[in-house]
């Protein structure tokens, strides 16, 4: 289930609990509690600190998001810093051992994204100079930045990172979710080419949007009614009636497959589910794509969308936003 076998998260529970039950979260009391649940993460669940933290990550009962990590000079080598806020220790309303350790691992990769030491642009000199900074200090100074550079992006990475890390952590089905909301979310942000280039790198969605068989391949699935279906600009349907994906992309997508897979990719990849569960998971992905459609059509002709097929969807297949490496 998970890398902390279930008296190790009990205790790093416990520990939370303790920390939640003083009164003032400020105390030093709380600190010590919320410090010692911090660095029992890493241990049970045996998460490696990248040499880009500068230290354990503290707590910071006044943060408000679950972690922050910033890019430091640390005497002249670039770093990052993360502080944890009270919703990393919390899943649920509840002390949670695996959330915590989740949000650790999310915040490290922002650190481990890469950090580095650039020099001051005229503005940020102008500033220095202004606030009464001589010259040769100024000389000095060097800004910390993540070497990514997209906000967007290195969010997809790290939310990325924590699903990939979904046994390791013993992640509930609810925050793989919420955890997969998020980087659909930032994955959206993100620049077109940039979009792009993810999505090229996973193969299937390549083969599926580009060789034309899609009609083929998905057209064929009915879609039974009650199902949540998104449209082109993003807003919620529920399918009143049962409906072949054909019809849906012809109705509510002007024909085009391409967006219908991106707004509704969880249909679509029980699609696939069930093309592995049928096949195996061996059968190469470029072959035969009809072929694989029409068998899957024999045996299941309704597409199923009520996640039993999550858990093969999950190890076998990425999703759009997802990317390879
Ligand atoms: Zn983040």
């Amino acid at each position: 289930m998970s890398d902390a076998s279930a008296a190790e998260i009990k205790e790093i529970e416990g520990t939370i609990q303790k920390a939640l039950d003083v009164k003032d979260s400020t105390s030093k009391d709380a600190r010590d509690l919320y410090q010692k649940a911090i660095e029992l993460a890493d241990k049970y669940f045996k998460i490696d600190r990248p040499k880009e933290e500068l230290s354990e990550p503290t707590f910071d009962p006044k943060e408000r998001q679950s972690g922050l990590t910033i890019p430091v000079d640390a005497k002249g080598e670039a770093k990052a810093k993360t502080t944890l806020g009270p919703s990393a220790f919390v899943w649920d309303n509840k002390p949670s051992a695996v959330w915590l350790a989740a949000t650790k691992l999310h915040e490290y990769q922002h650190a481990s994204n890469g950090v580095r030491l650039r020099e001051l642009t005229e503005a940020e000199r102008e500033q220095l100079k202004k606030a009464g900074w001589k010259p040769a200090d100024i000389d000095k100074v060097k800004a910390p930045q993540f070497i990514i550079g997209d906000v967007n992006e290195e969010e997809v990475i790290c939310y990325d990172a924590m699903l990939k890390a979904k046994d390791k952590l013993g992640l509930s089905s609810g925050m793989i979710d919420w955890i997969k909301e998020k980087k659909k979310e930032f994955f959206k942000k993100m620049p077109d080419d940039k979009q792009k280039k993810y999505k090229a790198q996973v193969p299937w969605l390549g083969f599926n949007i580009a060789d034309g068989a899609f009609h083929e391949a998905v057209g064929m699935f009915a879609v039974p009614a009650g199902t949540d279906v998104t449209l082109s600009d993003g807003s919620p349907m529920v399918l009143g009636r049962v409906t072949t994906i054909a019809d849906l992309v012809a109705k509510y997508f002007e024909g085009n497959s391409a967006l219908f897979l991106d707004w509704n990719r969880k249909l679509v990849l029980e699609v696939d589910a069930l093309r592995i569960v049928l096949l195996g998971p061996h059968e190469s992905r470029q072959a035969n794509a009809a072929r694989c459609a029409a068998r899957i059509a024999l045996v299941s002709p309704h597409l199923t969308t009520d996640g039993a097929l999550d858990e093969i969807a999950m190890n076998g297949i990425p999703e759009p936003w997802e990317h390879s490496r």
